[in-house]
Formats: structure tokens, sequence, C-alpha cells
């Protein structure tokens, strides 16, 4: 049975109890993929099933063409969508969420996307853009006024094309009409991640309006958070699965891990949904938690794939359940990122690092490789990189940061080692590739591009860790090159 408000009472998995007529958007959400709609939307759900936060409803707004595809998709189900939960033991437990009350392609009208953000009733404007979403030079960690899109927004007096253009040209209007200001609340993966959508949204305002820029920093809240919830990449298996097992049909559900947290800093302009009554930890302090996340789940994650990838897995499950790999692994986290870590309240981080590699080894989430291989460059100096520059600065170990970062300019040469293709998913493929490939002669080429590792390829400690790394994967290959560092076999 398709899914839809008229449906619902007929679907047989759990739907939303709550009259969804009833709920009114709070919440612009920029982003919806798999997942926010895992996460965020889901937490608002259970809040609604609560009888709460009926003020507290999400719009999505899509503002790249690839977004026109979850535009169709939602509004041909009432913006209604399937969560699977994924259990280790091979259990689904679907539910319909009904917290997405509308879907904005902002293409279509970006003037109604302004008026919906200047809106007094939109009280928070969250984000999932990515980790390059947020426009962020890697070697000046400023803004990057250059983007072609950015420029265009600043510059050709049409309508805003961009998350800033958009969010900045609505906060103008609220400020000239004597309005309050929202929050902007980043959750994606980005160390910081409030602080750094707090500058990128600054640093665009100050190049249109110093004063706006100004009202901005004063009224705007931007929270720090630590969002966790491993959600691949939606297959047809998973769409065809939840048809055939539970009759649902759905044009785009989501199955994430059943695992989920979300830590959030208590920093908001004009209130929020009481989400520590749905498990939410809101905290005044966020670092240690997202810092303890981003090196050890998310960096974990890159220590994983590209060797995974050159063994020849294409499942992160796979991988994660040969004990080489995990092994490595869990070294990485043991001696070179945790030494990083400050002490994280209420958590267990031995307990933490073990669970990881677990839900890494969960055969049924079935996460792509080649998904935790997209976009390094977007992630490699966001979560590791900075591991590797405090170890360096306090005599800590490099030796396995360096080794991942050798994997990935190894994996960047775009040819396994059978010889195969492989199709480098990055936004700077075109540079990287040509310069991976000429670190056959010069073993240092991939690490002296200052825009992804800024000055590491002058500190002698970290190459020459990174060149026997290299070298061994050139002339031994990933298993082999494994076996010579030190690891923990499980
Ligand atoms: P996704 O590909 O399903 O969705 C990404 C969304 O971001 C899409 O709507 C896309 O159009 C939009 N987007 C990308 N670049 C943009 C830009 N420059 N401007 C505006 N919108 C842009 O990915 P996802 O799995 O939903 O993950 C999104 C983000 O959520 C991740 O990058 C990460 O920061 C965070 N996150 C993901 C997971 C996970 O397991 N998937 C876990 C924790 C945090």
């Amino acid at each position: 049975m398709r899914v839809s408000e008229q449906t619902l009472p007929e679907l047989g998995v759990p739907v939303p109890s709550y009259r969804r007529d009833d709920v009114s958007v709070g919440i612009v959400h920029f982003g919806v993929g798999g997942f926010h709609r895992a996460h965020q939307a889901m937490y608002v759900d259970r809040l609604l099933e609560q009888g709460k936060a009926k003020e507290w409803g999400i719009c999505g707004v899509g503002v790249l063409p690839g977004d026109r595809r979850m535009q169709e998709a939602l509004a041909a189900q009432d913006h209604l969508y399937t969560l699977v939960l994924t259990h280790p033991d091979g259990t689904w437990e679907p539910r319909v969420i009904g917290s997405i009350v509308d879907y904005r392609y902002a293409p279509d009208d970006p003037e109604a996307v302004v008026e919906l953000l200047a809106a007094p009733s939109t009280r928070i404007i969250s984000l999932t853009v990515t980790e390059g979403g947020y426009n962020i030079r890697h070697d000046t960690g400023e803004f990057d006024v250059d983007d072609p899109a950015v420029q265009h927004d600043l510059r050709s007096g049409e309508p805003p094309t961009t998350v800033f253009g958009l969010v900045t040209e609505a906060l103008a209007r609220r400020r000239e009409r004597g309005l309050r200001a929202p929050t902007v609340m980043s959750c994606d993966n980005i160390e910081g991640n409030g602080a750094v959508a707090r500058r990128v949204f600054t640093e665009y305002a100050r190049l249109l309006d110093p004063d706006l820029a100004e009202w901005i920093s004063e009224h705007v809240r931007f929270p720090n958070s630590m969002v966790d919830r491993i959600t691949p990449v939606t297959t047809d298996e998973v769409v065809s699965a939840l048809s055939e097992r539970f009759d649902v049909q759905d044009r785009w559900p989501v199955a994430a891990e059943s695992f989920t947290s979300w830590v959030l800093e208590e920093a908001f302009a004009d209130g929020r949904p009481p989400l520590e009554d749905v498990g939410v930890q809101i905290v005044d302090d966020v670092a240690p938690y997202e810092l303890m996340k981003l090196r050890l789940l998310n960096a974990g994650h890159q220590g994983l794939c590209y060797f995974a990838y050159l063994m020849g897995y294409r499942l992160v499950h796979e991988a994660a359940q040969d004990p080489l790999l995990a092994g490595f692994v869990r070294a990485y986290m043991d001696t070179e990122a945790t030494p990083t870590l400050e002490p994280v309240p209420g958590i267990d981080l031995d307990e933490y690092k073990t669970t990881l590699i677990e839900r890494f080894a969960n055969p049924e989430i079935r996460d792509t490789i080649a998904r935790l291989c997209a976009e390094s460059s977007d992630r490699i100096p966001k979560w590791l990189v900075p591991v590797i520059r405090e170890n360096l600065a306090t005599g800590g170990h490099v030796q396995l940061s360096a080794a991942i970062v050798a994997s990935w300019a190894r994996y960047a040469e775009g040819v396994d080692e059978q010889g195969e293709p492989i199709e480098v998913v990055d936004r700077l493929a075109d540079t990287l590739v040509p310069i991976a490939r000429r670190q056959l002669t010069h073993p240092t080429a991939f690490i002296e591009n200052t825009e992804v590792f800024g000055d590491l390829a002058q500190n002698h400690r970290f190459v020459d860790a990174y060149t026997w790394a290299l070298d061994a994967l050139h002339n031994d290959g990933a298993r082999a090159t494994l076996k010579e560092l030190p690891g923990e076999p499980e």
C-alpha cells in the first residue's frame, strides 16, 4: 500500500497518531537527505507523538538540482515517509514519520522561501548541507568568497540561489521589520558546527552589509551539536524489501541503524522544542562530545574505507568484520585519537569505541565503502587533520593517521589493486586524481596540496610516516601494509 495521509489508518506499520493538520511550521530545514529524515525529523515526530511541539513542524528546503527528486517524492505522499531502523539481529522496525509537513524546492520560487524564512513563526533554521556546504577554504579556514554560486548571489541582483543568499536575505528582512532573530542550527559533522555556521553566515552578510552582519552576530544564535546515527544512502533493495516485508510502498524511505544520539548546545534565539523529552542531551558545552564523535567515528570510518576499498571490500560491515581492519581502526582510535580528546562527561570511552566497531560491523546497515570514500577532501581536513596536528604539537603518535592519509592518496590514484578503475567522487577530483598519479615519482605530491593539507608536508615526522605507508601501499598492497602497522587484532 502506498504511503499517504489517506492510507495511514490502513498501513500495517506504526504511523503518526497525531493530527498533522494541527502541526504548523516552526523549523525550516535545508538539506533534507537521508540523515535529517533519520534523525532530527524523527525526534520531532516523537515529540508530536507525545502531543508536544505542534508549532515545531518542519518545512524542508532544497537548493540543488538533485533536490528536485526529494521534492517530488515527498509531495507524492503528503510529505510522509518511512524510517526503517535496522537492528543488528536482523529485525526491521519501520515507522511512518509525519513531522515534515511541507517541502520547497527553492529554485521554483526563491521569494516564497525567503518569506518563509523571514516569517516570525519560523524560529529555527536548521541545516544538514554536508561538510562541503559551508563553503570553507581548507587552507585559510575562511568563507570562500570566490565560489561562483556565492558570487552570483552577491553580485547578480537576481533572487538568491544558495543557502547563504536565501537565509541572509531573510535575516535582512527580519531586521528591517523589527522581528526577532531565529536560531540557525547546523547538524552537520563539522567540529564546532555552530561556530562554523556563525562564521560563514556573518562573513557572507558582511560582504553585503556590515550592519546586518553585526545584527546577526548579536541576535542570531548558532548552537553547536553532536549528531550520531549511521544513515546509508537509500538503496532499491530497501525500497523493495519494505514493500515485500511490510506491504509499504514508499518512493523514498530511509533506513538507519537503531543507535541514535544528539547532544545539543543550549543556545537558542527564540525558543526550541522540548527535545530533552525524547532523549536529546541538552548541554552547555558540546565540544567534548563532538571531538569524541568526529575523531573516533568519522575519522575511524576514513581509517577503514580506503584500505577496505583497496582490499576489495565494498560494504562497510564486511570490512569491519575483518580483524586486520578492525584492529587497525581500533589502534588508531586508542593511540592517536583518544589522547587528543577531553574527558567526555557521562561517557565510557572504551565502551564507546567497542560499540563503534560493533556498529560498523552491523550487517543490517549495508552501508557502502563508496559512501565513506566520497567527498574525502571535505572530510579528512575536518576530521583527521586536526588529530594529526594536535599529535604533532604534543609529541603524540601520527603513524596510523599518516597511513590513513596515504591510503586516501593511494585510493585517489583512481585504480585499485586489481587494476580496475575507481570512481573518485570528490568535488576536487579533477585536481586530486592527477596529483595522486604523480606520487609514483614524487611521493609527497598529494600532501603538498595546501588547499587540503595546509603546511603538513613541511613536518618531517609526518612526512616520514606518510611516505613509508604510501611506499608500502604501492609495493606490497593494502593488506600487507596493515600487517606491518601496529594494530590490535580483535
Ligand atoms: P544526503 O546526500 O542524503 O543529503 C544531503 C543534502 O544536502 C541534500 O539535500 C543536498 O542537496 C544538500 N546539499 C549538499 N550540498 C549542499 C549545498 N552546498 N548547499 C545546500 N544544500 C546542499 O546526505 P545525508 O546522509 O543526509 O548527510 C548529510 C549530512 O548530514 C552529512 O554530510 C553529515 O554532515 C551529516 N550527518 C550524516 C550522517 C549519516 O550517517 N548519513 C550522520 C551524521 C551526520
